[in-house]
This record gives C-alpha cells, structure tokens and sequence, in this order.
C-alpha cells in the first residue's frame, strides 16, 4: 500500500470509528508507520467524523511535524509504545468503545476466554493494563508488555488500542472486543459468563494465533502475499475436537 493509499484508508477507518460511536467531541486517534521513525497520524482538536486529507499529518521520533498544517495528538506515547513492541505491525487504532471502555474503567478483564471465536482472533487474553498519567514512562513498559502477549488492550481508567497490519485488521480487533465485552455485560446480568475449559483455549489459541508476535509477522506476510502457510492437518483436527465438544 502507497502513502496515498494509506491516507485514504487512515480517513475511511477515522470515519468508521466515529459511525460506530466509540468517539465523542476530538477523542480517537489512528496511526500508521512509514518508516523506522515516521507516522502518519490524524491531528489533535478534530472530530474522527470529520477527519479529511487535508488535516493529516507526519511526525517524526520527537513528535515534531514534517508535513501537514495541524498539531499531533497527546496520545502518540499509546502508538509509539505499540510500534516499539511489535516492529511487525503498519497501523494502531486508539478508541473509546463504550461497554469495553466501561469494563475498563470499572477495572473489569473480559479474561478468562468464554467464547471460542474471539480466542482463535485474538487470541488467549485481552489484558487489562494499569492507569499511569500521560508522559509517566511506566505507561510505556506497561504497553509494551501487553502487547508482547495481545493485539488488544483494555486501558483502565481510560478505552481501547489496538493493532494490526492494517487499519482493517486494528478496526476488526476494536469491534470484536467492544462486542464481546455487550455479550459479558448480558451475562453478567444473568449471573456471569462460564469460563471456557483451559484445554479448549489452549487448542483454539493454536490454530489461531501461534504467538502474538508470531502471527502479527504471519499477518503481514499476508498482506504482502498471498501464498499464506496453510494451518496443519493437527492444528484443524485439534480446534475440530475442540468446536465438537462445545457444540
Ligand atoms: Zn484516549
């Protein structure tokens, strides 16, 4: 994918993320690595629905802007942080999905797994990393270390970021997890979500996502090709016992 065409997808997603009502007022923000030290970034002081081309702009390592007429968000430390510990991914989408964000700030884990589909996407946990102020370089280990394990990260006190290989990819992630946390939020209505079996997750988590790091490379290698390793036979065969004994 060129610049231009990343542009274009960086104000798609910025307009998804807004339709879908995760943002209000200038909250969101969307990256993407050109470089080993620039991003495209959507500017600070603008609401996601009403992002264009003409307001993005590029920073580099020191935040400073290279091109475009507006400012950077406050929040590039979330972005950077994601891009240090996973040199494998292109984009990062930071949001406030309500229900997840509302797990989040309540201090609530959607963990332990308690559907099979979202383990094989995301894989076995979606950690629930502490508070620290902006600028607080613990805020950076933290990050860090959840996204060495995961693709998503529930923020406490705060909402959602997540990565991929493309903004598609990050987008899919934030719209799994806001809607797995609607589904625990019913069923914490109706006395809790029943976890799932550790072996299940463990054979779901297998065909799903090796590693994190892992399947992030694997991920783009499929955006750059299209001859994808196919999962082995024993893979199949385990997540197939797996589903069977769900069902
Ligand atoms: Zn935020």
């Amino acid at each position: 994918m060129n610049e231009e065409q990343l542009r274009r997808e960086m104000v798609n997603y910025s307009h998804k993320i807004y339709r879908s009502g995760w943002v209000a007022n200038h909250d969101g923000n969307l990256t993407a690595r050109l470089d080993d030290s620039r991003l495209l970034c959507t500017p600070t002081a603008q609401s996601k629905g009403d992002v264009g081309l003409e307001h993005l702009i590029i920073v580099d390592d020191n935040n400073k802007v290279l091109a475009g007429t507006r400012r950077p968000f406050s929040e590039l430390q979330l972005h950077r942080a994601a891009y240090r510990a996973r040199p494998e991914i292109g984009c990062v989408i930071h949001a406030h999905p309500p229900t997840a964000s509302g797990f989040a700030v309540a201090g609530i884990s959607l963990d332990p797994p308690f559907m099979a589909e979202p383990v094989v996407s995301l894989g076995k946990t979606i950690p629930l990393v502490s508070f620290f102020p902006p600028k607080d370089p613990r805020l950076d280990s933290v990050i860090e270390e959840g996204f060495g394990k995961a693709d998503v990260l529930m923020l406490a006190n705060h909402g959602v970021l997540t990565v991929g290989a493309t903004f598609e990819q990050a987008f899919l992630r934030m719209e799994l997890v806001e809607h797995l946390a609607k589904i625990a939020l019913v069923a914490r209505q109706l006395g809790g979500p029943i976890p799932l079996d550790a072996s299940v997750v463990d054979a779901l988590a297998k065909k799903g996502r090796p590693s994190s790091a892992a399947k992030g490379r694997e991920n783009l290698q499929r955006n750059v090709s299209s001859s994808a390793p196919e999962p082995s036979v024993d893979a199949n065969k385990i997540v197939a016992q797996a589903l069977q004994k769900l069902r």
